[in-house]
């Protein structure tokens, strides 16, 4: 329903116009009603780890799935990026660092609040290697996270201090790349996370809604599509893109 209400808006009569203005001006090429990513666009896939699949330790629903859809649109990108959640054995987001804390409790930190996660992705162990069905040999750049022990980073950009940055957005702009599609784990934090840093950083951004898998803590994958719309993020799916 929200996919045809989107396309009518951008193909209808009236948009069509506007479209074509708007196509242009972010470099992108329109072939019939699909997407064409351009030499100025990038593929960024978010945290497909072992740790955030079916079996992990912080396993997403479903998040397999997205794999075979992003090795298919991959081939469609000059330019790939992905995310590595990288963390130090005791993180300050583990629930196991917190005495008498659970998994999914939130606390306040410095920066805010946090929510207290299973143990993932620790640096160097099997957990937080990329999926190994992720094929996308062309992919030019991984962006690791949460490498500093007192502070998460669900943002390819910007850490949960939102200070700290990552260097994303100034490689980008040095490859003249000014639009992003963003795929993978989890719909809900890091995907949103890193789709609205984007747009913050002047960047036209897609978030390809079946190349993700959400966690849902109550009702936070409704919530993230609707903080995204807010900044102007466009919802597409994998069969929108050329
Ligand atoms: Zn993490």
């Amino acid at each position: 329903m929200i996919h045809l209400q989107r396309r009518e808006m951008m193909f209808g009569l009236a948009g069509v116009a506007l479209a074509h203005s708007m196509l242009g001006r972010v470099g992108m090429a329109m072939a019939a009603d699909k997407i064409k990513p351009g030499p100025s666009s990038a593929l960024i896939v978010v945290d497909v780890q072992n740790c955030f699949l079916p079996g992990g330790s912080l396993a997403v629903k479903d998040g397999d799935q997205v794999i075979p859809v992003i090795n298919r649109i991959a081939k469609d990108f000059d330019n790939v990026v992905m995310t590595q959640d990288w963390h130090t054995a005791h993180h300050i987001s583990f629930a196991s660092t917190h005495d008498g804390k659970k998994p999914f409790e939130v606390i306040k930190l410095p920066y805010g609040n946090q929510v207290l996660w299973p143990d993932h992705c620790v640096q160097g162990t099997d957990g937080a290697s990329i999926a190994k069905d992720i094929n996308i040999p062309h992919a030019q750049l991984i962006i690791r996270k949460g490498f500093h022990n007192d502070v998460d980073s669900y943002s390819a950009f910007l850490e949960a201090d939102k200070e700290t940055r990552t260097g994303l957005a100034s490689y980008l702009k040095e490859r003249k790349i000014d639009t992003v599609f963003v795929t993978g784990l989890a719909t809900d934090f890091c995907v949103a996370w890193t789709a609205m840093d984007a747009r913050n950083a002047g960047l036209n951004v897609y978030v390809v809604e079946d190349a993700c898998r959400g966690i849902d803590i109550n009702g936070s994958i409704a919530k993230a599509w609707e903080d995204m719309a807010k900044l102007g993020v466009k919802r597409i799916q994998s069969s929108d893109i050329a």
